[in-house]
């Protein structure tokens, strides 16, 4: 059976719910926290008071039991009223390692919380300085001693560190070199961090308001239980998370793309220059339709990506793509929408500039557009292996 398509009305009751959260916390609301850097605090706690945030945990453990689909939806419309999911977006898809991989009693002792806000699993640490894209690299250790594992090492854009309560934490507990395979002796482990010692959190101060920092461990002892699913198979449950990851980001982009179209549209309508509205140059026109059509073809992709995973089909290579191309709409709409304002979109009142820093990152994070080329090269194509 072909895979449903959802269209772009797909949970209107869910997208109805979202919008009119979202319209409490206007642009005024995020360009104070921007300017301050300071973490959306409210914005979370409304998002986690109305299940948006529990939406994927099932309902045994006190979340809804959505489909993907459904977080598409609600993800796709924070970022179209000019919102940032960012703030919590990773709960969305780091839950469901605990989910896949975790034992029962692991589920029953984090899932209701998180379902319910009462813990917050915000920290997704993986990235490390000198290690970057090359994950199986990494250099962090956690050395199992009699009644814990001893943590070492060091992380960097570790998002929302400050702001949560648990972090998933990926490290090597097998020596590089005596593993045989490089995917090999990695292991998660989910970290209670204000229960922990040896655990040091440095923000880093960026372009967007993205809560990020460094984690150094120093002999930060774990017990035993924070272990997640085997020992040493931690890659390859990172890599099972990846392509949700991939297809929530891609909605996130959507949405982007979509409220850049919409500013843009409304002022080439409304901007009247040489004694007509700009939007009727073809030179303002052509770029805001150019730039719906991709959203528009990167949307069909973020759909079917989602309507295959909910189905249980492998998606790797469509939750690739649609991260990649929605990505690349959401770039594309945000230099369209700067442009078709002109000088205006330089003045933070509008909210162009912000959104505008805020949808780079997508072509960097969490994999930047060079490794998901490779992926489609390598997986897709047949070409050589290029990294
Ligand atoms: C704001 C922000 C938040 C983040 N949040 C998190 C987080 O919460 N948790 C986390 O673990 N990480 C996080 N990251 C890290 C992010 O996932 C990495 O920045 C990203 O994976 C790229 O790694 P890198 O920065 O080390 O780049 P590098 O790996 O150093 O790569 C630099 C450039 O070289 C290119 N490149 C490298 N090797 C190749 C190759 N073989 N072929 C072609 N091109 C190549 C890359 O595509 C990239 O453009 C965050 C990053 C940022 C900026």
């Amino acid at each position: 059976m072909a895979p449903f398509i959802p269209l772009e009305e797909s949970f209107p009751d869910i997208r109805e719910g979202v919008r009119s959260l979202c319209a409490q916390f206007s642009g005024e609301y995020w360009r104070e926290k921007d300017q301050k850097r300071a973490y959306p605090a409210e914005f979370v706690v409304a998002l986690t008071a109305a299940g948006y945030l529990a939406a994927l945990i099932p309902e045994k453990y006190g979340g809804s039991g959505l489909p993907i689909s459904a977080a598409v939806a609600i993800l796709e419309e924070i970022h179209r009223s000019g919102c940032n999911g960012a703030a919590c977006h990773a709960q969305m898809y780091i839950m469901g390692t605990v989910l896949r991989h975790g034992s029962e009693e692991q589920k029953q002792r984090y899932l209701p919380g998180i379902a319910s806000g009462e813990l917050r699993l915000q920290a997704f640490g993986v990235t490390e300085p000198n290690t970057g894209s090359d994950t199986t690299q990494l250099k962090t250790m956690a050395v199992r001693s009699d009644d814990s594992y001893v943590v070492n090492g060091q992380k960097i854009w570790t998002s929302r560190a400050e702001y949560s309560d648990l972090l998933l934490l990926l490290a090597r507990t097998t020596p590089l070199d005596e593993v045989k395979s490089r995917r090999h002796g990695l292991s998660v482990f989910l970290v209670e961090m204000n229960k922990v010692e040896g655990l040091e959190i440095r923000p880093i101060r960026t372009m967007i308001n993205h809560a990020t920092t460094e984690l150094f461990f120093s002999d930060m002892h774990i017990p035993i239980d924070s272990l997640i699913g085997q020992e040493g198979e931690g890659f390859s449950y990172i890599l099972d998370g990846m392509n949700a990851e991939r297809i929530l980001i891609g909605s996130e982009s959507i949405g982007d793309s979509r409220f850049f179209i919409d500013r843009a549209t409304a002022y080439a309508k409304e901007r009247e220059i040489f004694g007509r509205p700009i939007g009727q140059n073809q030179g303002v026109q052509f770029p805001i339709a150019r730039s719906h059509a991709s959203m528009e073809a990167a949307h069909l992709m973020v759909c079917k990506a989602a309507a295959l995973f909910d189905a249980g089909i492998p998606c790797g290579p469509e939750a690739n793509m649609a991260k990649l191309l929605a990505g690349d709409a959401a770039w594309e709409a945000a230099d369209m929408c700067m442009q078709t304002f002109g000088g205006f979109g330089f003045a933070e009142e509008y909210d162009i500039e912000r959104k505008f820093r805020e949808s780079r990152l997508y072509q960097i994070a969490p994999i930047s557009t060079n490794m998901i080329l490779g992926y489609i090269g390598q997986h897709v194509l047949g070409l050589p292996r290029s990294y």
